[in-house]
């Protein structure tokens, strides 16, 4: 067992007794103990707890204000309070419960009932913290693909619409990447679909691998993945999505794919207010560019040009086979 409890009680005869009374149980692995709120409170910040028995009534920081406190903290809000009151503070129990606290011992405490509340409200605090971390893994389950690890198309769209709205607000500039690997329908015939699956986790991390930590990368669609640069010049973006290009193409693979060449097109676009005024607009203008490297052959960059004014040179590379 390795829980910790935290006793906060004005009387060190109090505190003892509880401890020997827990310890007699075996309930706890770690005792930290308090005389007031205070106390209490600055113990709580450098060791958290599984849970606190507080005593209401004591000097400086008696048991309500240090209720309020740890109430006020969104990390310590949910650990389990049980409040020590006197036999006939029928008021003050309510008020107490009604502060937040998750239940009450009347003092002098019953050693097995004390036991048997403890117990009770660590189950509590343990079904709870299962609960907050199953929510957590399932949130990153559904924003996550499986296969490759990168963010899906569901959440590629939200962090889309997010960053174009910061964009509008904040005048940053910001560019999107559409890659779409070239002939990958013969990978999978010539392979098969668990090889091309393979492929498809290298060009995910191929893609992760060129982009810094808070551009955000998603699987697309099938062999279609898309990357959000945040505060990326086209110019810049360019740069990125050739670097993507390389990587791919330089990208080596071991077993049965091991003679395998693979390329993407990649196409770039920013967004702006005047030339992309949508979230719509800017991913059908990266998606027009793609359109294009796929026509000029493959193997190469285009990009949206939102001015007409062909500034960037391209990659010319060489037709994929
Ligand atoms: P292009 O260069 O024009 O893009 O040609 P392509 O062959 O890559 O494009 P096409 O759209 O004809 O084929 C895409 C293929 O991707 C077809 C589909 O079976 C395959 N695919 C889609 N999703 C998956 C997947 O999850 N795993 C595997 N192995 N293949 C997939
Ligand atoms: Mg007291
Ligand atoms: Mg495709
Ligand atoms: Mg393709």
């Amino acid at each position: 067992m390795s829980n910790s409890v935290l006793i906060i009680d004005d009387s060190v005869t109090v505190r003892e007794q509880i401890i020997r009374t827990l310890e007699s149980f075996s309930l706890f692995s770690r005792y930290y103990e308090a005389e007031d709120g205070l106390e209490g409170f600055k113990k709580l910040l450098s060791s958290p707890v599984d849970i606190i028995l507080c005593d209401l009534e004591m000097p400086r920081i008696d048991g309500f204000k240090f209720l309020s406190m740890l109430k006020a903290r969104p990390d310590l809000q949910d650990m389990p309070v049980i409040i020590l009151t006197g036999m006939n503070d029928r008021d003050r129990k309510i008020k107490g419960l009604g502060q937040g606290a998750s239940d009450y011992i009347t003092k002098p405490f019953d050693p097995e009932e004390l036991v048997a509340r403890v117990k009770i409200h660590l189950k509590i605090k343990k079904l709870q913290d299962d609960l907050k971390r199953t929510n957590e893994l399932l949130l990153e389950l559904s924003n996550t693909d499986h296969l490759t690890g990168l963010f899906n198309r569901r959440y590629m769209m939200e962090a889309l619409d997010k960053e174009v709205h910061r964009s509008i607000r904040k005048g940053g500039t910001l560019a999107m990447i559409m890659l779409d690997i070239d002939h990958f329908k013969r990978v999978n015939d010539t392979y098969g679909h668990l090889q091309g699956d393979v492929v498809l986790q290298k060009v995910a991390q191929q893609l992760q691998k060129e982009l810094r930590s808070y551009d955000c990368a998603a699987r697309y669609g099938g062999e279609e993945f898309v990357a959000i640069l945040p505060d990326s010049s086209l110019k810049e973006a360019v740069f990125v999505a050739d670097r993507i290009r390389l990587a791919v193409q330089g990208a080596k693979f071991n077993g049965e794919l091991d003679k395998l060449t693979l390329t993407v097109s990649l196409g770039v676009a920013v967004f702006s207010k005047d030339s992309a005024p949508t979230v719509d607009a800017f991913i059908k203008y990266a998606d027009d560019a793609l359109y294009r490297a796929k026509e000029k052959g493959r193997n190469r960059v285009e990009f949206y040009d939102p001015d007409g004014t062909r500034i960037l040179q391209t990659s010319q590379a060489k037709p994929a086979e």
